[in-house]
């Protein structure tokens, strides 16, 4: 299986180049140029199986230039209950009639993304072993709170990689802001960034790609690779807990293998919907794919009018790794629905770049529209969804998981769509205690601190506190400080003494 450039069809590479280098020279992004199929005997077949084989299975298919000791060895590696604190690591919980919560949020950071970054380490020292590499490789990550600390663990003295952080200085939650300043690990850094998620991130886009910086890293012995979903090795293993929870809610008798599953994401980047995408093109029966965004709703405009347009207020809010207005997989999506036209996506793409708009054509458009469904709600209909759910259900959720919740109800009540339904739950409510407290009526004052808020959570909800949240309380700061965004690139080359 080869992977080629969304901006470029001709460069085509193996996955563990397409890892090791995480975005394609020219700016655009990896996508396997086949997409492979799962029959039904296979998904049977995956009954059996623990997460960790199920995604072995999955990967065989994706990543084919590993062997299959080295594909056991990484998924053995990174889905163990050392770092999950649930067998399952992906649990499903029976919320109502039909609708299930997929919790991808037992991990070591207690958020999603630790589904994928607690395994990609592998995936690329992997790959510079194969590669015969011999380089250091410098993992840069913009974040929005989440990605940046579940990179951060998942990196942590690896050997072989250094590891460097963004995070915009106003735009996470306490808690995320305590995980990242408190990381250990000799091969980390962490910076706070004066300006929001887009500035972070393009401002790390514009490092990988500038020529000055790639060739002092190249005279350091260095080379670059990105924890961020445009990396391949991000995006392949949340394709599995669509297959497996999947397989998982048929083993357990609430679907018959065949029904249709509706799939509800919290959606930022579009890394995660574009996964169970991925997941439904190779034949898992999954329905309508229900794109759940904050006020910040680019990602609705553009499935409901075909116009992509960044040029609007950017609203913090209290789902804030949902606060993006450039979704950069949706990349990826456009080259599969465009029937891979590279020259259309370079010219979408630099349209966006440098007038912050463009439309697809009505072709796209229609496609799109018949695979995804767009909405989005704002923070106070995510506070009362939280509300609602702990009062009518006992269970509590986070603010990311409760937009997912609330567009769904408003998709259910628009359609009159009763397909059975998997709605992501990409955070534990701990992670955001003060907006969940809020929400439930349980607003602490103003001079309680995060712990306390997490007792007080334990206490409304009942549910039991990460124990790695927990352990935060008493680790020092290590970062502290921000800087300009105009800084990034000087800061990477000082950190890497490289000027
Ligand atoms: C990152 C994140 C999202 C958004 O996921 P994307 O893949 O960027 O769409 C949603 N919820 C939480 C809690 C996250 O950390």
């Amino acid at each position: 299986m080869f992977y080629k450039s969304t901006r470029n069809s001709s460069i085509r590479v193996e996955s563990a180049a397409a890892i090791a280098k995480g975005i394609s020279e020219e700016g655009g992004l990896f996508v396997p140029e086949t997409i492979p199929s799962i029959s039904m005997d296979e998904l049977k077949s995956l009954a059996g199986m623990n997460y960790a084989q199920r995604a072995a299975f999955v990967f065989s298919k994706y990543l084919t230039d590993y062997t299959d000791a080295e594909l056991r060895y990484c998924t053995e590696s990174a889905y163990t209950t050392k770092a999950f604190d649930t067998e399952n690591i992906a649990e499903i919980a029976h919320l109502f009639e039909g609708t299930y919560m997929l919790e991808l949020w037992h991990g070591p950071t207690c958020a999603f993304k630790d589904m994928a970054l607690q395994i990609l380490p592998y995936f690329l020292t992997t790959a510079v072993k194969k590669l015969h590499m011999d380089k250091k490789v410098v993992i840069l990550v913009a974040t929005s709170g989440d990605t940046g600390k579940a990179a951060l663990e998942g990196f942590k003295d690896v050997p072989g990689t250094e590891i460097m952080v963004f995070y915009p200085v106003e735009g996470v939650s306490d808690m995320q802001k305590r995980q990242m300043v408190t990381q250990e690990g000799e091969n980390v850094t962490v910076c706070a960034v004066k300006g929001n998620f887009d500035d972070c991130q393009s401002g790390v886009k514009k490092i990988f790609t500038d020529h000055k910086v790639l060739e002092a890293l190249e005279q350091g012995g260095m080379t670059f690779s990105s924890a961020n979903s445009i990396n391949w090795g991000r995006l392949v293993p949340q394709i599995v807990y669509y297959v497996s929870s999947y397989v998982s809610l048929a083993e357990s008798g609430q679907i018959a293998y065949g029904d249709l599953l509706n799939v509800v994401v919290p959606t930022g980047n579009f890394g995660n919907i574009l996964a169970a995408y991925y997941a439904k093109m190779m034949g898992v029966p999954l329905g309508k794919l229900i794109c759940a965004s904050n006020i910040n709703k680019v990602l609705t405009d553009f499935i409901r009018t075909g116009v992509y347009n960044r040029n609007r207020q950017f609203y913090p809010t209290a789902s804030p790794s949902m606060d993006i207005l450039i979704s950069s997989n949706l990349e990826r999506l456009l080259y599969l629905l465009t029937g891979e036209d590279d020259a259309q996506i370079r010219e979408w793409f630099t349209a966006l770049a440098e007038q912050g708009t463009y439309e697809v054509t009505d072709a796209v458009k229609a496609k799109l529209t018949e695979q995804f469904y767009g909405g989005f709600c704002d923070d106070a209909e995510t506070k009362a969804t939280i509300a609602e759910l702990y009062k009518k259900y006992g269970y509590t959720c986070d603010t990311h998981t409760a937009v997912a919740v609330k567009v769904y109800e408003d998709y259910r009540k628009e359609t009159g769509d009763t397909t059975k339904t998997l709605i992501a739950s990409t955070a534990s409510p701990f992670k955001f205690s003060a907006s969940v407290l809020d929400a439930l009526g349980k607003k602490p004052a103003d001079d309680v601190d995060e712990y306390d808020m997490v007792e007080l959570l334990h206490e409304a909800s009942k549910m039991e506190i990460p124990q790695s949240l927990a352990a935060l309380k008493t680790k020092p700061r290590r970062f502290e400080g921000s800087i300009d965004k105009s800084e990034m690139q000087q800061f990477v080359l000082q950190e890497l003494h490289l000027s």
